[in-house]
């Protein structure tokens, strides 16, 4: 059974979430004309900073990653790296829910839930319940996977890992613009062996499509679908 997506909302606690974790999948929807747009819900570094100074505003970064992945509309929220654990269930459900009725997605792509950073957890938790059957026009939620998140997960003591179950296949071009889009954000690329660095992102590609006999792909854990 096949559904088509035709609003797909991507939810991500930092920029770079989304190119990371679904890049290749967002390049090849966007060609394939889906009206795609990106909520994020942090806007600053400050906390991955070597001093913890030197704040630096990171909308352009997430602009032009959202352009040259073909993301139409770009949503930025201030709260703050590393610290969604300081803002109420309450606040962080608000404000996605109000994403998803002002845009009306029928699917969410968003953080895994195992992933060790806290802010991804709360993230992937608000998209949930933003997305949870009722009136809304959500028929699919699905989560991504991010190196250095998602990999390290049974860090965090979470008894759950991230369990592909959805693979998308990718073109070449498809992961080009996930990794030209990465580049937008400078300094998160790191050399090779580095799992952020450009061989990095292509080995997991090259890994995740030998998984289904195929050149490159994305995977991802369904959490619920409508058919
Ligand atoms: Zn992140």
């Amino acid at each position: 059974m096949h559904r088509k997506i035709s609003k797909l909302l991507v939810v991500g606690a930092h920029g770079d979430d989304e190119t990371l974790g679904a890049g290749g999948t967002i390049a090849r929807l966007a060609d394939e004309g889906v009206t795609i747009a990106l909520c994020i819900l942090t806007n600053d570094d400050g906390s991955r900073s070597a001093n913890g100074t030197g704040v630096v505003n990171r909308t352009g970064a997430i602009e032009l990653a959202a352009k040259t992945l073909g993301i139409e509309r770009v949503r930025i929220h201030e709260f703050g790296d590393n610290r969604l654990d300081t803002v109420s269930h309450l606040e962080l459900n608000r404000v996605v829910e109000h994403e998803v009725r002002d845009f009306e997605p029928d699917t969410i792509l968003t953080t895994s839930m195992c992933d060790l950073s806290t802010d991804h957890a709360l993230v992937s938790r608000a998209a949930r319940v933003a997305g949870r059957p009722g009136k809304g026009s959500v028929q699919e939620v699905r989560t991504f996977e991010i190196r250095s998140a998602t990999d390290v997960g049974e860090a965090s003591g979470l008894p759950v890992t991230f369990r592909p179950n959805c693979w998308q296949r990718l073109e070449e071009s498809h992961l080009e613009r996930k990794i030209e889009a990465l580049r937008a954000y400078g300094k998160e690329l790191e050399p090779w062996p580095h799992p952020r660095s450009e061989r990095g992102v292509r080995a997991l590609a090259e890994y995740r499509g030998s998984q289904v006999s195929t050149e490159l792909a994305e995977a991802f854990e369904i959490v619920r679908v409508v058919h």
